[in-house]
């Protein structure tokens, strides 16, 4: 005979350990299962960036989660304030503000996104973990940590979920089932919420982080850095973002033939920044290998399963995302227990909370992305000293001053227009998912 519960939570990440915590808190009798033996330790790569602001993006280019966060930061401790709730989490981890954000060209040439403002800050994700944690064992959560979840079946009366863990396979039952499995959910696939869904690249998306100490330059402390290098990548650009303790991470994707960390390393040589890391210590490393990119479930239900987070999303719904995925998942799934529609709550509620459900983000995501993929080096330099005196986004900032462009390098202006860099965006022909599925080198987007 199965064990039975209420609910099942698949995966511990930030939806998942704030779904369970919260089913628990209102009497639910809630079963969590993770693969991972220490619940809060983190191995891959996460810029642990929280935006507390609409950054400045300009038009339509938000991203993530678009509610507003707020950060408490007084005499009796740190809170973490989800306004469209009306609810708090206590953080007891370190935390730092971002106050700008810059874009650099090869030769250092920068251009701000924000400059000199509190528009986010960085939380270390073990500890806002650690914290969840706690809240969902205080609250009764029963735990079941080293467990692949391998699939689930919508039964009678409830969802069967089938687990391998040390002692070897076997069912679970519960009413509900919660997927908050990740990006490549075990449980959104067995149900079928795949079907339909778009991939998006058919290579796999492969990313290095160094987490160093000793960066030498005074960005390091205060500040998110995108460097826009495309002999090096013309896909994307490399970032540092901030830790603590000093510390900082520096992350490349692979291009073509090499390999992600051959990348990171290329980058630490450019001679315009190099002697930002002429003396960095390597503390460890970081990596993100194999994620494809789906379009998302734009209705994450299947029978008596709900999936949330990056379980059911374009790229990611970041972490405060998730974490808002876990509350209003775990509402909508005790609605539906007491007889009432909390999918369909759910499911207009996840519509519109995320920027990457809009079925137009595709292309205007693009075109965060052209300037890499279009310009050599030296036409990056040109844009950016162009652009350089405004705040916003290069491709947007660009966008708006094609005209000078146009007067000034006649070429690169015909190029970039090819590629769709305009203000309109329905002329826009270089989307996102064709960008990602572009191979290495300085080839056309057409
Ligand atoms: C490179 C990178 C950088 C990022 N930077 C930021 C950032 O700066 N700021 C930000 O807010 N967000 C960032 N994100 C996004 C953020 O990490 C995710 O959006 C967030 O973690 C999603 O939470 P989740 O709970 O939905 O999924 P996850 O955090 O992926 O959690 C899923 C959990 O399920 C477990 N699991 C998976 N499969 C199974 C299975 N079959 N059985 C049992 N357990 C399973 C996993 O071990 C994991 O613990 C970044 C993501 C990446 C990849």
């Amino acid at each position: 005979m199965a064990k039975r519960y209420d609910v099942i939570v698949v995966g511990a990440g930030p939806a998942g350990l704030m779904a369970a915590k919260t089913a628990a808190e209102d009497g639910l009798k809630v079963l969590l299962i993770e693969r991972k033996k220490d619940l809060t330790e983190i191995n891959r790569l996460c810029g642990q960036f929280t935006n507390v602001s609409m950054i400045n993006t300009g038009g339509k280019l938000k991203y993530g989660y678009t509610k507003p966060i707020r950060l408490e930061v007084s005499t009796y401790g740190t809170r973490i304030h989800f306004e469209e709730f009306g609810i708090s989490l206590d953080y007891e981890g370190p935390w730092r503000p971002y106050l700008n954000y810059i874009y650099f060209s090869p030769s250092g040439n920068p251009v701000y996104r924000e400059k000199g403002r509190f528009f986010g800050f960085f939380t270390e994700k073990e500890s806002l973990l650690g914290g969840l944690l706690k809240l969902g064992e205080k609250a009764g959560v029963e735990i079941m940590p080293e467990t692949v979840a391998v699939s689930a079946e919508n039964i009678q009366e409830g969802v069967k979920v089938r687990v391998r863990c040390k002692s070897g396979e076997e069912s679970l039952e519960a009413r509900r089932v919660i997927a908050a499995d990740g990006t490549r959910s075990a449980i959104v696939e067995s149900v079928g919420l795949n079907e339909g869904r778009q991939q998006l690249t058919k290579r796999r998306i492969s990313l290095v982080g160094y987490v160093v100490e000793g960066v030498e330059t005074e960005y390091r402390l205060n500040s998110w850095v995108a460097f826009t290098i495309p002999s090096l990548n013309p896909h994307t650009s490399f970032i540092m973002s901030m830790l603590s303790d000093d510390r900082n991470e520096i992350s490349a994707y692979a291009v073509g033939e090499r390999s992600a960390e051959e990348n990171l390393r290329a980058f630490m040589k450019v001679s315009s920044f190099s002697s930002w890391f002429r003396r960095v210590q390597l503390v460890r490393k970081v990596a993100v290998g194999g994620a494809a990119t789906w379009t998302p479930i734009m209705e994450p239900v299947a029978g008596n399963v709900l999936a949330i987070g990056d379980a059911a999303c374009l790229i990611e719904v970041t972490n405060p995302g998730a974490i808002a995925c876990g509350y209003m998942g775990a509402k909508a799934t005790m609605k539906e227990m007491q007889g009432e529609n909390g999918y369909s709550d759910y499911i207009a509620w996840w519509q519109k909370s995320f920027d990457t459900n809009d079925p137009d983000y595709l292309k205007g995501a693009g075109r965060g992305f052209a300037i890499n993929a279009v310009c050599t080096d030296e036409e990056v330099d040109y844009l950016y000293r162009l652009v350089g005196g405004q705040i916003g986004v290069p491709g947007v900032l660009v966008a708006e001053n094609l005209e000078q462009v146009k007067n000034e390098r006649l070429e690169l202006y015909q190029k970039l227009e090819k590629a769709g860099l305009g203000r309109d965006l329905s002329g826009m022909k270089l989307d996102l998912a064709k960008v990602l599925e572009e191979k290495g080198g300085q080839g056309s987007p057409e």
